[in-house]
């Protein structure tokens, strides 16, 4: 909407309109012109570990091998880290999201692979969103690597009544080399039953059953979705589940962009996704994640927008934000220009200029 205002009154969007018909306020801010967007909603971010793994990645960029252990490289560092070092590493992040205008992230565990060490994750997370997810089926912990399904076992069991009081959803990495098919049902299954909803890493390397076991487990999103066959877009938009995509991952590892216009075309809700993590995607920046939407994956800068914050609120089934509409909570973004398609247009260039989040400005 060009020439456009909107009313903020206790925390929540009280009007919006044209400006010429906007009620009486008792303070004015003057946009000037400016774009006035939702704030973002990135709907899957790992930040709570230890260390970093940026060796890993110049290694990758220049093509070389390098055999230091991935994921398992984090655990090693989230096990050894302190609550303190754990926190203020989650600080930084968040401040980091907020600074890029994204008002709403969610947080998975899942770099602990303990108990102990996944409650406390959870318990991190708590303490800086309302999104937080049990994933402590990310990958087998190493001590059960000859024993797979005595780690299931665990993750469905004493792991889950530590975790489930402090999380709302329940995450499986449903991939070979992490959990097939069967044991990612019985996890999702078992979070479920302890009161916690589903979303599924799924399909992500390579095809697999990832998708449709999200879809049977009426999770509430799909993320990744690189690798879909026929059969997966109809399970995704006849479940009407979100396909969640992670263009940061596909960017920091040099691989193919998952097809958005092919799930688009099909009718699926997308939503797009940080996917923030020291490994495979080190980005806090909704914006950059609209930026490869468009430039990568075809989807034009009005769905990137939406994929990124009405899509992520789909994607955590929230109601009341993402949207700008009366009643929605007044989580709001001003940029330093005229249109939403700068995001784009003008990739990497910090744009956010004001930042409020239920209608205060921070
Ligand atoms: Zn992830």
């Amino acid at each position: 909407m060009d020439d456009a205002a909107l009313v903020i009154e206790d925390g929540a969007v009280a009007w919006t309109g044209p400006a010429a018909n906007a009620p009486a306020a008792d303070e004015v801010v003057d946009a000037d012109g400016r774009a006035v967007l939702p704030g973002f909603v990135d709907s899957h971010a790992h930040l709570v570990f230890g260390g970093e793994r940026s060796a890993e990645f110049v290694a990758r960029m220049a093509g070389r091998p390098y055999r230091a252990g991935g994921i398992l490289t984090t655990v090693r560092a989230t096990r050894a880290a302190d609550d303190g070092t754990l926190r203020a590493n989650l600080a930084r992040l968040a401040a980091e999201m907020l600074a890029q205008g994204t008002t709403t992230f969610e947080c998975k565990s899942g770099y602990g692979l303990t108990v102990r060490d996944e409650a406390r994750s959870l318990a991190l997370a708590a303490e800086v969103t309302a999104e937080v997810t049990y994933l402590g089926a990310h990958v087998v912990a190493p001590e059960f690597a000859n024993d797979v399904s005595a780690y299931v076992d665990l993750v469905c069991g004493e792991m889950l009544r530590a975790c489930a009081p402090h999380a709302r959803w329940v995450d499986v990495f449903c991939e070979d080399g992490a959990f097939g098919a069967a044991e990612a049902a019985a996890i999702l299954a078992a979070g479920q039953a302890a009161g916690l909803s589903a979303r599924v890493h799924a399909n992500q390397l390579g095809p697999g059953p990832g998708v449709r076991v999200a879809a049977a487990a009426g999770a509430a999103a799909a993320d990744h979705c690189t690798y879909l066959t026929n059969a997966d877009v109809d399970a995704i938009v006849s479940a009407g589940m979100v396909a969640t995509l992670l263009p940061g991952a596909e960017f920091s590892t040099r691989h193919p962009y998952p097809e958005a216009r092919r799930l688009l075309d099909a009718g699926a809700t997308v939503a797009l996704a940080t996917d923030c993590n020291p490994g495979s995607s080190f980005t806090s920046s909704m914006p950059f994640c609209i930026a490869l939407a468009v430039r990568e994956m075809r989807m034009t800068t009005e769905e990137a927008v939406w994929s990124a914050t009405a899509g992520g609120a789909r994607a955590l089934r929230r109601s009341d934000i993402g949207q700008l509409t009366p009643g929605s909570r007044a989580d709001l973004i001003l940029l330093d220009a005229p249109s939403h398609a700068y995001l784009a247009y003008r990739p990497g260039v910090p744009l956010i200029t004001a930042v409020w989040q239920a209608g205060c400005l921070v």
